[in-house]
């Protein structure tokens, strides 16, 4: 290892020590003083206590990511990516691209899943899924979509050079069996027996790798199937161009994406831009060097939330077009130009250099994956304001307990190592809620004291595809 990365470590173990002792120290002197205090006084402390543990976290974080570039494995991280991309790559081209179409065995999936944009994306990557785990060529209907009549290739690249046709000897829905040439896959709402290669399933011959070198491997494993599926025609990434030289999008660049319209109030809760502002500027306060503009690339399905936020952040530069938001109305949403907009959304957020935003949303959820195909890890990029990253009609998931907790008040679960902890959200508050399947119990635990396991499946191998 070099000096810095030895002195740095050492330093960061110090100031953890560092951080214990100040907050010991501080809560100490208010237990004797907090009586005597006048309400302001009260606050006053509070905020500058809150201010030096910021000061605390803050250097930790800028220490631990210097880390990562002085441990001298930054170039293996990189070739480890690039080459687990290729590979994954070709073997989707390698199943995409049979020889005879007319013998392959086909699984057909029809885009005509009655939701939005995001949704049907991750329809269709459900379906590639079970498509690459029954060695089955994916074919997709999607002529009459609702977001374009001529369907998917109206924006993005076919799926296959040399297989399109959902023609063939047998037929049979799904499960079927290998002996059908066909099989029809249906929503992943109604399919039954659940496909055990859906998500959150990642290959068993990839997953050690995937977990040396990626935080969240199922994000990373949905983000290549993305890069395939998501191949943009020509005039597409000419739109694409066109926009971010329009918008002047350039790094560093958050993304925020407020999802607002038919969604709140039904599928999540209202959060003021304010919310989204506050971890904006979190990540700004801890970038290293730093920006000589904070920028920020907002993406919303309501064009106020884009002239509110340029009022009241005027000493940022937001980017975002009004015009895009007015098309995503749900009135406005099925139609062609809604179409570009979403994807000029999407794939723009997904460059950005940080999310912020509610991964109950599928919007963020498909920029969020699609970001993890720039970047050997990008699994700590974002900040959701609700749920914790999941994916649509995920198979269950347990999470594994690897700290055992003890209840200190009413509320909490007790956990035990290697207890199965089904969790239902993150508060981000340092606890989660969750139910032990071990005790039957529901309750509140540290979200430090858990991990989320990956879910390794056999899939097939594709042996002739070359390493
Ligand atoms: P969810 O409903 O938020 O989980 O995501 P979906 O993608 O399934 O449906 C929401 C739809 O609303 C999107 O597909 C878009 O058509 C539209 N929409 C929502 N947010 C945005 C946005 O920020 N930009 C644009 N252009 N459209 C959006």
């Amino acid at each position: 290892p070099s000096s810095e990365y030895e002195e740095l470590r050492r330093r960061i173990r110090n100031n953890v020590q560092e951080t214990w002792y100040y907050i010991n120290a501080e809560l100490s002197k208010l237990r004797k003083t907090i009586d005597k205090l006048s309400y302001e006084q009260r606050e006053k402390k509070i905020q500058d206590t809150l201010k030096n543990v910021w000061d605390h976290k803050r250097s930790l974080i800028i220490d631990i990511d210097r880390l990562i570039k002085t441990d001298g494995y930054d170039e293996w991280r990189k070739k480890e990516a690039k080459e687990l991309s290729d590979l994954v790559q070709r073997r989707f081209r390698y199943l995409q691209n049979p020889n005879d179409c007319n013998k392959a065995r086909k699984l057909i999936c029809s885009l005509n899943k009655g939701c939005g944009f995001g949704c049907q994306i991750h329809h269709i990557t459900y379906c590639f899924l079970v498509a690459y785990g029954t060695e089955r060529t994916l074919i997709i209907r999607s002529k009459g979509w609702r977001y374009h009549k001529d369907g998917w290739e109206s924006v993005f690249k076919p799926l296959s050079e040399t297989c399109v046709s959902p023609i063939g000897a047998s037929h049979a829905n799904w499960p079927g069996d290998s002996s059908k040439q066909v099989i029809s896959l249906p929503i992943v709402d109604n399919v039954y027996p659940k496909p055990r290669f859906q998500p959150p399933s990642v290959p068993a011959d990839l997953a050690a790798r995937l977990e040396k070198l990626h935080g969240h491997p199922l994000v990373w494993w949905v983000g290549q199937v993305l890069k395939y599926l998501m191949r943009p025609q020509e005039h597409v990434k000419k739109t694409l161009n066109d926009a971010k030289e329009r918008l002047r999008f350039k790094k560093p660049i958050v993304g925020i994406h407020v999802r607002r319209t038919d969604k709140v109030g039904t599928e999540a809760a209202y959060h003021d831009i304010d919310e989204y502002m506050v971890k904006v500027e979190q990540y700004f306060d801890e970038l290293e060097p730093k920006p000589e503009v904070r920028r920020v690339f907002l993406a919303s399905d309501d064009p106020k939330v884009i002239t509110t936020a340029r009022n009241r952040y005027s000493n940022y530069e937001i980017i975002g077009d009004p015009e895009i938001a007015e098309t995503a109305s749900v009135a406005k949403r099925y139609s062609d130009s809604s179409l570009q907009g979403i994807i000029i959304d999407i794939h723009l957020l997904s460059e950005c250099d940080y999310l912020v935003c509610t991964f109950s949303s599928q919007v963020c959820r498909v920029a969020y994956e699609l970001m993890q195909t720039y970047y050997p890890d990008a699994y700590n990029r974002f900040a959701s304001l609700d749920d914790i990253y999941y994916y649509g009609g995920q198979n269950p998931h347990p999470h594994q307990a690897i700290l055992d907790h003890k209840p200190r008040k009413e509320g909490e679960i007790e956990l035990k190592v290697g207890d199965l902890i089904e969790v239902f959200g993150n508060h981000w508050d340092g606890y989660s809620k969750g139910y032990n399947t071990r005790t039957s119990m529901t309750g509140l635990f540290p979200s430090f004291k858990v991990k989320n396991p990956v879910d390794a499946v056999d899939f097939p191998k594709y042996p002739h595809v070359p390493l």
